[in-house]
């Protein structure tokens, strides 16, 4: 068959020349990962063939030997790389190669910051793949011919401004991909090197990698040639899948390692779980914990990182039924062994085994993250920074393990008093005081907030310990964990509190006078503040602040709907407006005291909003009228100086 060559220049998308630019100055130190990275995505294109052949055996063409070669030509300093796995159409080169894909990438390339060292991490994150090869070739020519397509297609670039695409032909199907090394790198083109690099990075690739060996001239005792040198090809690593083999047989090193492929990171992972399961549902898993989030982690359409395995033919990387979404950033696979191999998307979706699966791979992994907690503390404390805030969500999307996962919380409070998040539930209990019976808390928006609330005032007083939350998905999280270990975790902004067992006679009977003492106020007061409360009290609460907003039990807390607002909810579409919080006065502050004996009707009205107002601003919310705050308060100020 003849085909026309068609030959186009095409541009880099801009995202690609930056990530190009940064690779070839960033990852010099490190430089041979170039190979890790062209062999792992050699390997998943050989697992996307040997599934696609599941159900269209022609795929094959005859060749269902998939493998990977590496080879080098010292005269013209290139190494290439071949497989025989799934190829590209010419679409698909122009979809992958030349152009990011990815969600989100957008946002990943904003938050470069031209420091070479921080964006090379940030570069772990992202992933490095195919464009890796540039940093030791000056020039990259992939060929690639998608299997059961005729035409085939060459990519070549010097990795700078643009690529050429040009129709060829090509018998085997699959992708070569030829680098044209850099002066100075000559270093690769030696097979002791190659083959060292294969061991430590890709020993774990299921497929044979294949390279040639020089074998000498045999002679025989007279010097007589009896064999003549010659080539032999020779699998140079081991070419076993990884998480079939038993542990002992398994270094630390191969298990890194393996995560890189699977997990697209270079950067060690943090810790792992492997196991088989046995009964009538068997399944291998090997799960790793990153040590870094991934650069799409909040995206809502970032893929779930477990790919499934059914007897060691690959299915799929983006099996949404294997991991909940609180554990969406879990890399790894599962390799289920009683499944038939020609499952469809549709047949994974309603499987019952792949759901009994789930529920044991969810187990293991809370395992997991337990042990870390358990016993490495540093390292769990840099997993929370990491994935805290997805695992909040867990509470909510995953009630059965509800109680295992509490366990694994983590948060700021009042006993550390420092914005770290490492006081576990746990830990809070077990310095619990006697007779306390609930776990406090409070929400707001930033620690600052949290920690200077007013409502402390009191458990700072009486030495209580109140857990600060202030990620926006606490509110979300308390919601659903309404309860740790038979104690109700209970807001110390909503409702009354029940902290008389802490008080003495004295306290009580100083509480009933203050109520007489202050009657005239507070009507007065609830007066002036009808339409901003629902009621005026004496509080229990403060000690230095003059006044507080307390919310009822079962309303939304004021944080809440501040997120809420924020987030463009209508209040009053979702039925929970109206109503207003319970105003709370200090007695034993000046300014209060001093209300008592205030005759001047106006000035109480405005010294009663300026209250109101001080309260919502030193919990860290938005007045509804500032100005008119500023205005009182400079009115009350100019009375003062006249
Ligand atoms: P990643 O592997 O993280 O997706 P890469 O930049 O390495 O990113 O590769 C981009 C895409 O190009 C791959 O997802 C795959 O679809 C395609 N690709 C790369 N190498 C090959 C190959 N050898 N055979 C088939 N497709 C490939």
């Amino acid at each position: 068959m003849t085909v026309e060559a068609q030959k186009e220049t095409l541009g880099f998308q801009t995202e690609v020349k930056h990530l190009l630019h940064l690779m070839i100055h960033s990852l010099y130190s490190n430089k041979e990962i170039f190979l890790r990275e062209l062999v792992s995505n050699a390997s998943d294109a050989a697992d996307k063939l040997r599934f696609e052949a599941l159900s269209n055996d022609g795929l094959y063409e005859g060749d269902s030997e998939l493998k990977i070669r590496i080879d080098f030509d010292e005269a013209k300093k290139t190494i290439t790389i071949t497989d025989n796995g799934i190829g590209m159409t010419r679409a698909e080169v122009q979809d992958h190669i030349g152009t990011i894909a990815k969600s989100g990438t957008k946002q990943f390339f904003e938050r470069l910051t031209g420091d070479q060292a921080k964006d090379s991490e940030l570069i772990g994150q992202f992933g490095v793949g195919f464009y890796s090869a540039f940093i030791v070739a000056d020039k990259v020519t992939l060929t690639t011919r998608k299997a059961g397509v005729a035409e085939a297609v060459r990519w070549e670039s010097a990795g700078e401004g643009d690529y050429t695409l040009e129709t060829v032909e090509k018998a085997n199907r699959g992708t070569e991909i030829v680098l044209h090394l850099k002066d100075g790198e000559e270093e690769f083109l030696n097979a002791w090197k190659i083959r060292s690099i294969i061991k430590k990075f890709s020993d774990h690739i299921s497929l044979p990698i294949i390279m040639s060996r020089e074998v000498d001239a045999e002679t025989d005792d007279e010097g007589n040639e009896t064999a003549a040198a010659h080539l032999e090809d020779e699998t140079v690593n081991t070419a076993s899948a990884l998480w079939t083999k038993s542990k002992d047989e398994i270094s630390d090193e191969d298990y890194n390692e393996f995560y890189k492929h699977v997990g697209h990171d270079f950067q060690d992972p943090l810790t792992h779980v492997h196991s088989k399961v046995e009964g009538t549902n068997e399944y291998t898993l090997l799960l790793y914990t990153p040590s870094r989030a991934p650069f799409d982690l909040w995206d809502r359409d970032s893929k779930h990182g477990v790919k499934l395995y059914i007897r060691k033919v690959f299915i799929t990387d983006d099996a949404e039924q294997l991991m909940p979404r609180y554990l969406r950033f879990i890399r790894g696979v599962i390799d289920a062994d009683s499944l038939p191999l020609n499952v469809s998307r549709e047949i994974l979706q309603q499987s019952k085994q792949i759901s009994a699966i789930k529920t044991g791979a969810v187990k293991k992994v809370l395992g997991m993250l337990e042990d870390l907690a358990e016993n490495q503390a540093d390292k769990y404390q840099s997993f929370w920074e990491q994935f805290g805030n997805v695992i909040k969500e867990g509470p909510i999307e995953d009630a059965k393990n509800k109680d295992r996962i509490a366990k694994l919380l983590r948060f700021s409070s009042t006993h550390t008093n420092d914005k770290t998040q490492n006081v576990s539930l746990a830990d809070y209990v077990s310095r619990m005081k006697e007779g306390q019976d609930k776990i406090y808390f409070v929400t707001a928006d930033s620690f600052a907030a949290a920690k200077n609330s007013p409502h402390l005032e009191i458990f700072r007083k009486k030495g209580i310990e109140v857990l600060l939350l202030t990620d926006r998905i606490d509110e979300w999280l308390i919601s659903s964990l309404t309860d740790f270990d038979d104690k109700h975790l209970q807001s110390i902004a909503k409702g009354e509190l029940d902290l008389e067992q802490f008080d003495t006679e004295e306290d009580k009977q100083h509480q009933e006078e203050l109520n007489k003492d202050f009657e005239t106020v507070l009507s007065q007061m609830k007066d002036v503040l009808k339409d901003k409360v629902s009621d005026v009290r004496i509080s229990h609460r403060l000690t230095d602040s003059p006044a507080c907003l307390v919310t009822g039990v079962y309303d939304m807390s004021l944080n809440m709907e501040r997120i809420m607002k924020e987030a463009g909810q209508a209040m009053n579409m979702m039925g929970m407006g109206g109503s207003k919080p319970t105003f709370e006065i200090n007695p034993d502050h000046g300014l209060v005291k001093a209300l008592k004996n205030e005759q001047d009707d106006s000035r109480f009205a405005d010294i009663s909003h300026i209250l109101f107002d001080q309260a919502v601003l030193s919990e860290g919310g938005q007045l509804d009228d500032p100005s008119a705050f500023v205005h009182k308060l400079n009115g009350l100020l100019q009375g003062l100086l006249a």
